[in-house]
């Protein structure tokens, strides 16, 4: 299967090349034909699936093939993708950017955190694409510089994690001020009953796609486990990285903010270069720490989980969890990171004596038992 098969217009097959996407992933290969017939979709599909793709495309096409038969250019906003963090919105809009390359559509991403001028001014000059996070997207709507009325199509996308980041409400305040008629498209990596309960209410006869669900891990990561005490989990760190200098992109995962920034100062003290990213730190931060590890500038980017949603790296071949998730689907999320579109990738994760209550719930939830690599705590001869 090629894009080509997929009925997909000239000038998004041209980025695509660029891109150099040749095969499309399943969620893709499944959900640009629904969409394209302007169905509703309910996709279970998590990030790393290639699920910005298999939304943006086909709504790519849709307005591309509108705008040449209209006769006026119109400047209202005819697409909303909403989704739950900065980061996702950011990198939805790079997508849209892409792809879009050799169109003439107009994209716009909102986001709170930061101030509203630059962002209405971008509004103004008229947007056919709108990004947003739910609570500055009603901030805008509230202050009359984004009307919703003439959209087209609409992308809810982690529709779980809006749940868990308590975004629900905004959602149901957002849902009355879209036209009744419109394309849906609803993408959840799980499907919780509130999940369930919302994506009914608010799709017309959906199609459903599912792709990997959340307790699978992709054949191409390989995973290790390491039983280390909570004090030598530093050591077992510096020491892991000056042996892995292959890997030149590494994902350090913390439970908390604290933790990340602590270890940051102990991978700079080891003269390796680290920044953390976490909720604590300013958006400017967060982007410049983010466009710093994609460059390679920096070698080991910490974060928390909430902060790491969203972050896409391709290539990113390692992620370390230095402590261990409390949500066993964390751990899936986290190691998804690496591995992506067919790439290989690595995860070593870090258990201490008390930590194996939860790689027991990760073991039970992904049906793999993890062999560690050393003998036991407190020994690091199996480095
Ligand atoms: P997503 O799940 O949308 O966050 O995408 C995960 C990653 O896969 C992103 O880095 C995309 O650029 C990449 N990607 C998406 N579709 C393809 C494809 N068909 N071939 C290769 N890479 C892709």
């Amino acid at each position: 299967m090629t894009f080509d098969k997929l009925n997909i217009i000239e000038p998004v097959l041209k980025a695509l090349k660029e891109k150099e996407y040749s095969v499309p992933t399943p969620i893709q290969q499944e959900a640009i034909p629904v969409a394209l017939e302007k169905q509703d979709l309910l996709g279970l599909a998590q990030t790393g699936t290639g699920k910005t793709a298999a939304f943006a495309i086909p709504i790519i096409q849709h307005l591309y093939n509108e705008a040449r038969q209209e006769k006026k250019k119109n400047k209202e906003i005819k697409a909303l993708v909403l989704t739950p963090t900065r980061e996702l919105a950011i990198q939805i809009e790079e997508s849209f950017r892409d792809y879009a390359k050799y169109t003439s559509l107009r994209h716009c991403v909102i986001f709170g955190g930061v101030k509203q001028k630059a962002q209405t001014d971008e509004l103004r000059k008229g947007v056919d694409i709108l990004i947003a996070t739910p609570g500055r997207l009603l901030d805008l709507v509230a202050q009359g510089f984004v009307s919703l009325d003439a959209i087209r199509y609409f992308v809810l996308d982690e529709a779980d994690r809006m749940l868990d980041m308590g975004f629900i409400h905004d959602i149901k305040r957002i849902l009355p001020k879209l036209p009744v008629k419109r394309q849906t498209l609803f993408f959840s990596a799980t499907m919780p009953p509130a999940i369930s309960s919302l994506s009914r209410s608010i799709l017309k006869n959906p199609r459903r796609v599912e792709v990997t669900p959340v307790s699978s891990i992709v054949e191409t990561i390989e995973q290790y486990l390491y039983y280390v005490e909570k004090q030598e989990k530093k050591d077992l760190l510096i020491k892991l990285l000056a042996e892995k200098e292959e890997a030149s992109s590494v994902l350090v995962f913390s439970r908390t903010k604290h933790g990340a920034d602590k270890i940051a100062r102990i991978l700079c003290k080891a003269g390796i270069g680290s920044e953390a990213i976490h909720g604590n730190k300013s958006q400017n931060a967060r982007q410049k720490a983010l466009s710093n590890f994609k460059s390679h500038k920096t070698r080991v980017l910490i974060a928390t989980d909430i902060a790491a949603r969203g972050i896409d790296v391709n290539q990113l071949e390692t992620v370390i969890n230095y402590d261990l998730p409390d949500v066993p689907e964390t751990y899936v999320h986290r190691i998804g990171r690496t591995g992506r579109a067919g790439n290989s990738g690595k995860a070593y994760t870090f258990c201490s004596q008390d930590e194996r209550p939860m790689l027991k719930d990760i073991q039970k939830l992904t049906g793999r038992v993890l062999r560690p690599l050393n003998a036991g705590i407190g020994e690091m001869s199996g480095l």
